[in-house]
């Protein structure tokens, strides 16, 4: 949104294709650390904030998924499930999807007590027992958001530590009903129509734990797929290769930012990026 802005700012037909409301930053709650909110802002509003202001420079939304994009010579065709649409240059913005626990249990019992986002989901679970799985600043402020929540909070991780922002780590410390394992291997999700349990070795000896609901933080993934089937070059983690300078990918006409280039994977660099993606493109369409 903020590369739409640029393009629709500096006199180029923009058009967003995607759905606002499916965005991490959309369901990231409240956040802190955006500059120019002192008291944080919500996330679904900082969506529609953006929107609203790529909007008001002429960029046009519609909330379809792309599903193919063609390099067509000098122009790109754009396939959604109803349309197509050709432009001339393309800034992809997917962003980064959760990684998954891959053990039994965790797909079957999604939305039944599996969860991959404290901010839709944690509300569920008031004075409930709840496990995060994870490490780092998701699994941190995971933790955090639920302990106001619910009656017990552990934290299974595989690491020997919680890593993640000073600022974290000292509100969890306050915390009388968090309870971390470390060296933990998650192996099952039990439950037959909701979770009941979760199952995992710590230290080679198998353990488990009853509780009502898991939530997943073992970040992210990028949505790379169109970006592959384009033929981009990626990066040794799976991103999507471009020059830091410019956000160009490896091939001219296409510009990438936020989650999906990899790095810090916050909302600041991903409108720093986007920032960066559109003036690019202004200078290629010329
Ligand atoms: C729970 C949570 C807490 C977070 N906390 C913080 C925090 O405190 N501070 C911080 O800075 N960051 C935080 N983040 C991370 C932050 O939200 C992301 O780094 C940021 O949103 C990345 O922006 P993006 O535009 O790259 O991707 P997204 O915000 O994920 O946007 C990607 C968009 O692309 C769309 N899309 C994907 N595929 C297609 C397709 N094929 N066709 C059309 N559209 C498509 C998606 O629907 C979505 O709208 C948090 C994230 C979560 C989930």
């Amino acid at each position: 949104m903020t590369a739409a802005m640029y393009c629709a700012r500096g006199g180029k037909q923009t058009l967003v294709l995607g759905n606002i409301y499916g965005s991490q930053q959309s369901m990231g709650g409240l956040y802190e650390n955006y500059p120019g909110f002192p008291d944080g802002i919500q996330g679904i509003e900082l969506s529609e904030r953006m929107l609203a202001q790529a909007q008001k420079y002429g960029a046009e939304n519609q909330t379809e998924q792309v599903e193919k994009i063609v390099h067509l010579g000098d122009f790109f065709r754009l396939k959604t499930e109803n349309w197509q649409y050709e432009a001339r240059a393309v800034i992809l913005a997917m962003g980064a999807g959760h990684r998954l626990m891959g053990v039994p249990g965790e797909m079957e019992l999604t939305g039944r007590g599996v969860s991959y986002c404290v901010h839709c989901d944690g509300a569920l679970f008031r004075n409930k027992a709840v496990a995060v799985v994870g490490y780092g600043n998701g699994a941190a402020r995971a933790v955090i958001y639920l302990a106001n929540i619910c009656a017990k909070v552990h934290l299974l991780t595989a690491r020997e530590a919680l890593v993640a922002e000073a600022v974290y780590l000292e509100r969890i410390k306050g915390l009388s009903n968090y309870v971390p394992t470390f060296g933990a291997e998650i192996t099952k999700i039990q439950g037959d129509q909701f979770v009941t349990g979760i199952e995992f070795n710590a230290r080679n000896s198998p353990r488990s734990l009853k509780v009502d609901g898991v939530f997943v933080e073992m970040g992210m993934k990028p949505n790379k797929e169109l970006a592959e089937s384009l033929g981009l070059e990626t990066t040794p983690g799976g991103f999507v290769k471009v020059n830091r300078l410019n956000q160009e990918t490896s091939m001219p006409g296409v510009f990438a930012a936020g989650d999906l280039t990899g790095g810090r994977l916050q909302v600041a660099t991903a409108v720093g990026t986007g920032a960066s993606a559109g003036i690019s493109a202004l200078q290629y369409l010329g």
